[in-house]
């Protein structure tokens, strides 16, 4: 017999509000996550802006050679 138990928890931390759409990666950031607000008020996860950032320096550098 299949037992229905609620093992959802409650958040403890504190209220997670969704923050929004990540610009790079698309996915719903949440405030409990790292993230940036851009001029323009698009959110991002601040890991991926720290890697488009890597991209965009590998990609230069890539150009210089
Ligand atoms: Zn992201």
């Amino acid at each position: 017999m299949l037992r229905h138990k609620k093992t959802w928890k409650k958040n403890t931390r504190g209220i997670i509000k969704d923050v929004g759409l990540c610009k790079y990666c698309d996915k719903m950031i949440v405030s409990d996550e790292a993230f940036v607000i851009f001029a323009t008020k698009e959110a991002a996860h601040y890991s991926c802006m720290k890697k488009d950032e890597e991209d965009k320096r590998l990609e230069q550098e890539t150009f210089k050679r």
